[in-house]
């Protein structure tokens, strides 16, 4: 009998989890296959996942009471006071709390780059519901500075990006963007010096970029100060339009507080 190479290492899976067991991170039950890595079925589906009624500017959902009545594209407040900037739209699949923010610090923080495949597909299929799929040309990943991506080994966007890629049919990932100086983390900072922290510190990287209708992809956006600046990059480049898709979005008020 023929075994497929899938279902061989479906096979070393389930032995390294018999000797070496794996727990899901929330719930500490223990996982019995490798589908995730990291979270149970039932704790990687509980942060609610955003869909509308929502802004049509920066994607956070409107409260259900707000968005009563079908009043589905109407800026939430803080966009009607918010000056205008080259981003069309950011979507984001689930507010910055619970599992999917333990998941997007363990990408991140902890070395655990396996995550982008499970995060990766919750931006696909939030894209695959929501977005305008064959819309984009190019997905850019929001650039790490090159001494933080040698000190991580890897950019967390380009992961994501690469995990979703297969979602947009006429759309290829593209790191197109350069961070030209070293910034300080944005959650370290208060609202306004987080516009300066980024101001200026993007750069697009060759041309190509004309008339591109391109989706950066992030893993969080906190204020927007950085896909801002991004986007403004690529602007500057001759970009048609820029939208952004993150895994998550922090809420306004702790955007604010953080
Ligand atoms: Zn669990
Ligand atoms: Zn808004």
């Amino acid at each position: 009998m023929l075994i497929s190479p899938s279902t061989r290492a479906l096979w070393s899976l389930a032995a390294k989890n018999l000797f070496f067991p794996i727990f899901c991170r929330n719930c500490r039950e223990r996982l019995l296959t490798e589908e995730n890595g990291y979270f149970c079925p039932t704790c990687w589906e509980i942060t609610e996942r955003i869909e509308p009624p929502w802004c049509p500017r920066c994607g956070r959902p409107h409260t259900a009471m707000v968005g009563l009545g079908n009043r589905r594209n109407f800026l939430c407040s803080d966009c009607r006071d918010t000056p205008p900037d080259p981003i069309g739209r950011i979507y984001g699949t689930a507010l910055y709390e619970g599992v999917i923010a333990d998941a997007v610090q363990a990408l991140k923080f902890e070395d655990k780059h396996r995550l982008a495949g499970p995060l990766g597909e919750t931006m696909t299929q939030f894209a695959a519901t929501w977005m305008d799929l064959a819309g984009y040309d190019l997905l850019v990943p929001v650039p790490l500075h090159r001494v933080r991506q040698r000190e991580r080994g890897y950019n967390q966007s380009t992961l994501l990006a690469e995990a979703c890629e297969g979602a947009f049919p006429n759309a290829h990932v593209c790191e197109a963007l350069k961070r030209i100086r070293p910034t300080r983390t944005q959650s370290t900072l208060a609202g306004v010096k987080r516009a300066e922290n980024v101001r200026g510190a993007f750069a697009a990287l060759g041309d190509g970029f004309e008339n591109q209708r391109i989706l950066l992809i992030d893993d969080v956006v906190t204020s927007g100060g950085t896909v801002i600046e991004c986007a403004r990059a690529l602007m500057r480049a001759k970009a048609q339009s820029v939208d952004v898709l993150a895994v998550a979005l922090v809420e306004h008020r702790a955007a604010r507080n953080r």
